[in-house]
């Protein structure tokens, strides 16, 4: 792009999207092909060899995706980037990619209840133990580092418990241990913060959520930084011949584009999560106005998180935007934009009713938010954790992660933030008046 280097809005609109070359049309195309044709069998047997650039199947990449890719790189400060089919796949190809039977994992104990399961469930069935670590302390993080370890794990701002990551000191940690520090950032989006920025290597976004904006369309992405030197002691593959691709060496012959390269010819060949070409294209178009949607739903998440914590019948609110909140000077640090709009608060307990029922009460009386397993929508949203997003943690799981059994969660809409504190109060008086 040019001579100057475009700022955030410009580069949300722009990267990765130039006028088509064929036709000249100036949306975004939707490559929707299978499969793309060669153009002899010398061109197809080095395409397929890795020894030339070009698509070959779009379970590989995608013209449409990669525009998709090539935006959210840019975005966010990175090399570039790999787009899959959903947050989870995002999350399960990188750990594949790094982590082995007899291999270890460092992560937070603080992260969605999705990512909680495909650790403790099923990576571990295949051998990957993973240690949850409580809070947020980078000391803690470390204490739990074994010569097995082969990353660390966290959410930039915890769904739904609010914690935000200390990025700085985990990247430290995870430096010091020659293994990078791959964030969830889902719910900051890089309008909010720029992981890489912050020292971490790998940043993996559900782009179902913020990124796409409108509740439509599944999607995930990982971007890297480029700068974590792969074929260290800790991960030989790196450097060793690769017997699928004739004996290449991802290092040796791709360099800083080692562990994307790896990430598409191997994960993405092996365990086949690809991203559509029109999941792709609505993931784009909603980026478009990312920075906008964004600013407009961490303004309404202060209006709605003060008024709540005024409010005598909320007992607590865990917006870290708020002063009091144990992490707001992390939060004014790396997030001074304001630390999301998803977060989660707690209906007081009367005499009769615990705040169990109160809450579950709450979500049934809204109006105007829908009650529903999902964040970052435009519409405003609410659910009880306990009994869904995290129903299939045990009772300690639930305390590690923050999910307390009156907690309400919330993801503040866009719309008119006197309308969303309209419905919340009028549900707040039905539940607890018990009609
Ligand atoms: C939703 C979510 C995921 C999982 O993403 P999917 O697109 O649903 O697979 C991972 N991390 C966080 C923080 C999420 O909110």
């Amino acid at each position: 792009m040019a001579d100057r280097e475009y700022g955030f809005r410009t580069r949300a609109i722009h990267a990765g999207n130039i006028p088509d070359a064929v036709t000249g049309a100036r949306a975004l195309p939707i490559y929707q092909t299978t499969a793309f044709v060669f153009d002899d069998t010398s061109d197809a047997a080095a395409r397929f060899a890795l020894q030339k650039y070009g698509n070959i199947y779009s379970r590989l990449g995608n013209p449409t995706v990669a525009s998709f890719e090539e935006r959210i790189a840019s975005l966010e400060g990175g090399l570039g980037a790999v787009a899959t089919a959903s947050g989870l796949s995002a999350q399960f190809i990188t750990f594949a990619s790094l982590a082995g039977a007899g291999d270890h994992i460092v992560a937070s104990a603080n992260l969605y209840g999705g990512s909680i399961t495909q650790l403790d469930v099923t990576l571990r069935r295949f051998g990957v133990e993973t240690t949850f670590v409580q809070g947020s302390d980078p000391a803690d993080y470390a204490a739990a580092i074994t010569d097995k370890t082969k990353l660390l794990f966290a959410e930039i701002i915890a769904n739904p418990s609010g914690e935000i990551a200390d990025l700085e000191g985990l990247a430290d940690v995870a430096h010091a241990h020659n293994i990078p520090l791959i964030i969830d950032s889902t719910i900051a989006t890089p309008y909010l913060n720029r992981p890489i920025e912050w020292g971490a290597d790998v940043v993996i976004h559900s782009a179902t959520k913020f990124l796409g904006g409108h509740g439509t369309t599944l999607g995930g992405v990982v971007v890297e930084s480029g700068r974590f030197h792969w074929a260290n002691e800790h991960f030989p593959l790196f450097d060793q011949p690769v017997p699928s691709y004739g004996g290449l060496n991802w290092h040796g012959n791709f360099g800083e584009y080692a562990f994307l390269t790896r990430l598409r010819a191997e994960q993405l060949r092996d365990i086949g999560p690809a991203l559509s070409p029109h999941s792709a294209w609505l993931l784009a178009q909603g980026v478009e106005t990312l920075p906008f949607r964004l600013q407009a739903h961490v303004d309404n998440t202060r209006i709605v998180a003060e008024w709540l914590q005024n409010d005598p019948r909320i007992e607590f609110v865990n917006w870290a935007g708020l002063t009091g909140h144990p992490h707001h000077d992390r939060a004014l640090k790396y997030l001074p934009k304001g630390p999301g709009a998803v977060f989660s608060f707690g209906v007081r307990a009367d005499g009769t009713r615990s705040g169990r029922e109160i809450g579950q009460k709450f979500i049934e009386s809204v109006n105007l938010a829908s009650h529903l397993a999902n964040i970052g929508d435009a519409k405003t949203l609410v659910i009880h954790p306990a009994s869904t997003t995290h129903a299939q943690l045990n009772e300690q799981q639930l305390v590690d992660a923050g999910v307390l059994p009156g907690l309400v969660r919330i993801s503040v809409g866009i719309e008119d933030p006197e309308d969303i504190v309209y419905d919340l109060d009028q549900a707040l008086t039905r539940a607890t008046e018990g009609k």
